[in-house]
């Protein structure tokens, strides 16, 4: 890649003509000046390392979008009455980059968070990305730090795509200026040896998110809500939490920051999507995969009973959380009320194991992407 050392300069590489009109986004690529030393490739956290560089880029109403860059990583200025730090509106997103053992670098449906970033976008009322843009601009970020993808297995690059309020101003509306960012991080493998099934509490004091709220948002005020209930069940030795509905503590939702697929006697069964629930790329390529295989799945609503019956009855036969992290977190045991049970003799299931193979095949290139899923970045 021809970066020049500190050199601000066009990269027209990614100019892109879009709406029919001639409108060029123009990436402009401030290189640094000096290149991080890199972390241990084979001994990587989650979100603790962050490459060279960030891209950023404006909005200000009138103007729309403007001033795409990628700069060197590093802090931002803000002023302290920023909007996003005293109202929360903010959004956020998460994808990975993936190396293939022959080098090629692939992003997993990238296009799906964009229009997911368009769906938090409109109930946080902030305005929408161009669709093309956004690609254009994770694609132009991925290339640069191509570097950074781990390729030990399991490891990736996550992406952080994020848009915050920047008006300084006190009242409340929906702010006039704003801040669209993308940071990178190596991330280690989520399953270090072998994976493991981990134990739920299912929370029934503390609620995630209600019909009507910004549930299905992908924004960071869901996640400042759930940690009380998160720091409740880690006290009490549980890796996470079952969200139990806002209404009636009945009806489940998701697990941790995942959504949640049970299988009963033969039936999968994920919660349907009615508001309060995050529509998950990781939960809709298992439900298109599932089908693919012949594989009925019922989105409806699930209560916490029905659950427990079929664990009573013998009929509970798997259980797991899906989300981009993990892509599979397998359920070994719930604890609803003080009543512990145990699914699949808390080892993963048949078709857990099969859904996380094929998948992190996929997204790495060792499977074939039957279902056009995969997109590289040059
Ligand atoms: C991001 C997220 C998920 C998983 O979505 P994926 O697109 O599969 O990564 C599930 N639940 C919540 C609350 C989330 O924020």
């Amino acid at each position: 890649m021809l970066l020049g050392l500190g050199v601000v300069y066009d990269f027209p590489k990614y100019s892109i003509f879009q709406r029919g009109l001639i409108q060029v986004l123009n990436i402009k690529v401030e290189k640094a000046k000096e290149l991080k030393q890199k972390p241990d490739f084979n001994n990587l956290g989650f979100g603790t390392d962050f490459t060279d560089h960030m891209f950023m880029m404006n909005y200000t109403e009138g103007q729309g979008w403007h001033d795409p860059r990628i700069v060197p990583y590093g802090p931002i200025t803000l002023d302290p009455s920023a909007m996003v730090l005293h109202y929360a509106q903010e959004m956020f997103e998460g994808m990975k980059a993936y190396k293939t053992e022959d080098g090629r670098a692939l992003l997993f449906r990238p296009e799906k968070n964009i229009q997911r970033t368009n769906v938090t976008n409109d109930r946080l009322c902030i305005p929408k990305i161009n669709e093309e843009d956004m690609l254009q601009a994770i694609k132009a970020l991925v290339s640069v730090e191509k570097d950074w993808i781990p390729t030990a297995s399991g490891t990736s690059l996550y992406i952080r795509p994020f848009i915050f309020a920047t008006d300084p101003f006190l009242g409340v509306r929906a702010s006039a200026t704003y801040l669209f960012m993308i940071i990178l991080s190596p991330v280690g493998a989520y399953y270090k040896g072998g994976i493991n099934p981990v134990k739920i509490w299912v929370e029934t004091e503390y609620v995630r998110a209600v019909k009507g709220g910004v549930g299905y948002a992908k924004t960071g005020g869901n996640y400042a809500a759930s940690i009380k209930a998160q720091m409740k069940a880690k006290e009490r030795g549980y890796a996470q939490v079952l969200w139990l509905d806002g209404v009636e503590r009945k009806y489940v939702e998701e697990v941790g920051t995942m959504n949640v697929f049970f299988k009963i006697d033969g039936e999968v069964i994920t919660p349907a999507l009615e508001g309060s629930i995050l529509p998950g790329i990781t939960r809709n390529s298992v439900i298109e995969l599932l089908h693919s295989w012949g594989i009925s799945v019922t989105e409806r609503k699930l209560s916490i009973d029905e659950i427990y019956e079929a664990a009573e009855k013998g009929t509970l036969e798997e259980a797991y959380g899906t989300g981009t992290a993990a892509v599979i977190s397998p359920i070994g045991q719930l604890n609803y009320n003080g009543k512990i049970i145990t699914i699949n003799d808390g080892k993963i299931g048949e078709l857990s194991q099969r859904i996380y193979d094929t998948v992190t095949g996929i997204q790495t290139g060792a499977a074939e992407d039957s279902f056009n899923w995969t997109v590289e970045v040059e």
